[in-house]
């Protein structure tokens, strides 16, 4: 078993991770307390380890972290990494995702994809990363109310639908950005289990 601290306030993360994780692998637990860690990272995984590092001396266990965002082609250099800052200090969810639409409204490239890079920092010597990505489109409305963030304005390439994330809960949960970089980390971690079973023997 595999047992570790999540790194975030984000409460709907905690919720994405929750449903994905199979417990007989991967046991995740809320942190017992939110640490401010300024994200000053210029990648996804910079910006991960950085949370997992500050978790990591804290409560000296196990941290799973995550970093995510949603990268826009029209606009490149102001989502990214920034994405949860988008706009300025000051704004929700809601605000950010608007502010989106209007810089886009003349906009025909509208290609975006989501990315999510999980960091697993079991102790200095063993840090591993899995990263996954979800192609899409920028939609021309807000649209849908599951979800979190960017979900209503960003329609997945992978459906077939024309539905924004926030109407397409269920599949999301196992399509998503997360979900993809989740898999890949389940299936290392069962592996390992398995070997150091083996070990024992
Ligand atoms: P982080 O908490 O520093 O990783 O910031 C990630 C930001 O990217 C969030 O504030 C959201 O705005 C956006 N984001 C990341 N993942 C998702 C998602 O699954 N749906 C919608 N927005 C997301």
């Amino acid at each position: 078993m595999n047992k570790f601290v999540l790194a975030t306030g984000n409460a709907h993360k905690a919720e994405e991770f929750a449903k994905i994780f199979n417990p007989e692998v991967l046991e995740i637990s809320a942190a017992p307390e939110k640490l401010e860690v300024v994200e000053d990272g210029v990648t996804f995984h910079e910006n991960a380890l950085k949370k997992a590092k500050a978790y990591y001396d804290k409560f000296k266990t196990p941290i799973l972290s995550d970093d995510s965002g949603i990268c826009v082609a029209a606009l490149p250099n102001e989502l990214g990494i920034h994405s949860a800052r988008f706009g300025g200090d000051g704004l929700t969810d809601k605000d950010r995702a608007m502010l989106l639409l209007e810089k886009m409204q003349d906009e025909k490239n509208r290609e975006a994809y989501f990315v999510c890079v999980l960091c697993f920092y079991i102790d200095e010597n063993n840090i591993y990363f899995f990263e996954g990505r979800m192609e899409g489109q920028i939609s021309d409305t807000y649209t849908g109310e599951h979800g979190f963030g960017y979900d209503p304005v960003f329609k997945p390439l992978a459906h077939e639908s024309d539905k924004t994330i926030a109407e397409l809960a269920e599949w999301k949960d196992d399509n998503s950005h997360r979900a993809k970089a989740c898999k890949q980390a389940e299936i290392f971690f069962r592996e390992r289990n398995c070997q150091n079973g083996k070990d024992k023997l």
